[in-house]
């Protein structure tokens, strides 16, 4: 692709997100709730939908994710009461099963990846930790 041509693409993507997302000020903007719902467990969902309703329409989402087992939340151009918010439902997230939206609680034992989980959850979550560490199966495939 020639450089000239990239520019022209890289302004038409521009273009084409100012058109798809309306509420965006700066390119690169914000992450829409679609997105941010898709980048934690469905647990979360209730806490998202929450930040989404009660963000002021100039806030930009930048990054939803999950981190160290609860949900980190960062914007640009947030009022302080959001930022507060966001703090109290990062938070709450500790006490969420990110999986199914039950109570929930740190599970650090035997795994990878630190989450929030429910009983329940954490269960099927270790089984397959189990499952995944089994090489006897693949052997007898081969
Ligand atoms: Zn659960």
């Amino acid at each position: 692709m020639p450089p000239w041509y990239k520019l022209l693409y890289g302004r038409f993507r521009v273009w084409l997100n100012h058109i798809r997302y309306p509420e965006n000020i700066w390119y690169g903007g914000s992450i829409t709730r679609e997105h941010a719902l898709g980048s934690v467990g469905k647990g979360w969902s209730k806490i998202i939908n929450n930040l989404y309703d009660a963000k002021p329409k100039y806030t930009n989402v930048i990054t939803v994710k999950e981190k160290y087992s609860t949900l980190r939340f960062y914007c640009t151009h947030e009022p302080e009461w959001y930022t507060d918010l966001i703090e109290y439902y990062e938070k709450k997230s500790g006490t969420v099963c990110e999986r199914c939206g039950k109570p929930g609680k740190l599970r650090s034992e035997n795994r990878y990846w630190i989450l929030t989980l429910c009983d329940d959850c954490d269960k099927l979550d270790k089984e397959q930790f189990v499952g995944d560490s089994d090489h006897e199966h693949d052997d007898r495939i081969l």
